[in-house]
């Protein structure tokens, strides 16, 4: 058969000339309440890689209220990738993906948030040489669209409840996983049963406590969750074990997501059958290729799926949706809304969220365009005069 340009393209050696990172303050719709921070904002970290022939790939770094959620920060993979990275990166032929990480996981221990994002850079300046999409990269989707859940952290039960009417009315967003554990284990539980009674069968309920539970307030707040109609809890304690004596106990799925730190954690866990539910983060996971691993041990084990979300900005968001939509079973859909939670747009054309779904674009590499000005526009080291906080402890008050 006669080859393609693409592929006499795509075996030449093609090197990494320049790497570029830089931060982005974006605002949020509204204050997001978790257990452990309140975020008025998210820092998106940037990571161009500028190659020989001429393709950029752009991937993204992002954390759930800075470093309030784990080691890595958005200020932290900057430097890391600048000082670490790069020179690993610099010369390097961009072709061979898997080559290049196995390169940076044997020179760089863990930092799997930065790893992410330039594992997300290869792979879109790689899909933009080839004329392919990333999931196409990534072994071919089983998937054109994914489901979105929305999550409610208001803080306020009717202010929750009338944002879940909306989401339902604009036809968004059917799934709602609610941010609980700041408060008596009682009160969260009244919070789960007053909107799910509200919503009824229009809309299922799930909710995450961010690990803020003891086993025992797990074991009271399970047994009222179930008797709220709220179909799974998140991460409702820290240790892997109590999560263990919990699965099963009661008619409601555990899923684990700080307790999964990729492919080793995930084998750990479904070796000792600890979790009904893994929540697959791209980032948690330490890049695209790892989430798929983390993805064939919870089938190999008999785990169902979710595909998580670091509240990324648009790109590590269709990052990983590439990555969802190759995954042969999604059983609970997904929570990839981080760019719906910010009020600026980025991105020359926003991401396709209809009818509750997340469309996985199709044009080459991760298939989106930045809008540039937006994003120069919103680069922290661009703005006059000091940084925004976006992010405060929980129990600090607005
Ligand atoms: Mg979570």
């Amino acid at each position: 058969m006669e080859p393609t340009q693409h592929n006499q393209t795509s075996t030449a050696p093609v090197r990494i000339e320049r790497v570029e990172t830089f931060l982005v303050d974006l605002p949020t719709i509204r204050p997001h309440k978790l257990s452990m921070a309140t975020m008025d904002g998210q820092t998106l970290m940037l990571v161009r890689l500028y190659c020989s022939d001429g393709t950029v790939g752009v991937g993204e770094g992002t954390t759930i209220g800075g470093l309030a959620y784990g080691a890595e920060s958005p200020e932290g993979m900057k430097l890391a990738i600048d000082t670490y990275f790069a020179p690993q990166l610099l010369g390097a032929d961009a072709n061979h993906v898997p080559a290049m990480m196995a390169k940076l996981n044997k020179g760089i221990h863990d930092n799997r948030f930065a790893k992410c994002a330039v594992e997300t850079a290869l792979f879109d300046a790689l899909g933009q040489r080839t004329g392919l999409p990333v999931s196409q990269l990534l072994g071919g989707r089983v998937r054109d669209s994914l489901p979105v859940a929305w999550t409610l952290a208001s803080g306020d039960t009717a202010k929750d409840i009338d944002e879940a009417e909306r989401m339902l009315a604009a036809r968004r967003h059917k799934i709602f996983k609610l941010k609980i554990g700041r408060r008596a284990v009682d009160a969260d539980v009244a919070h789960v049963a007053a909107i799910k009674k509200a919503l009824g069968d229009r809309g299922a309920v799930r909710v995450d406590v961010n690990m803020a539970w003891s086993e025992l307030d797990a074991q009271r707040g399970l047994a009222g969750l179930v008797d709220a109609g709220c179909e799974l809890v998140e991460q409702p304690v820290a240790s892997v074990d109590a999560l263990t004596r919990l699965k099963g106990r009661f008619a409601i799925a555990v899923m684990a997501d700080e307790s999964l730190t990729g492919p080793v954690s995930a084998f750990a866990l479904a070796r000792q059958s600890g979790v009904d539910v893994f929540a697959i983060k791209t980032e948690q996971s330490g890049g695209l290729r790892a989430a798929q691993q983390v993805a064939g041990i919870a089938d190999a084990a008999g785990i169902e799926l979710y595909g998580g979300t670091m509240l990324e900005g648009a790109i590590g968001t269709i990052a990983s949706a590439h990555a969802f939509a190759t995954f042969r079973e999604l059983q609970w859909g997904t929570e990839l809304f981080g760019p719906l939670l910010l009020t600026e747009e980025i991105l020359a054309e926003p991401l396709q969220y209809r009818d509750f779904q997340l469309a996985v674009p199709t044009a080459p590499g991760l298939g989106i365009a930045l809008d540039e000005d937006r994003v120069q526009f919103f680069r922290r080291d661009k703005k006059q005069g000091a940084t925004v906080a976006v992010v405060r402890p929980a129990g600090i008050a607005r």
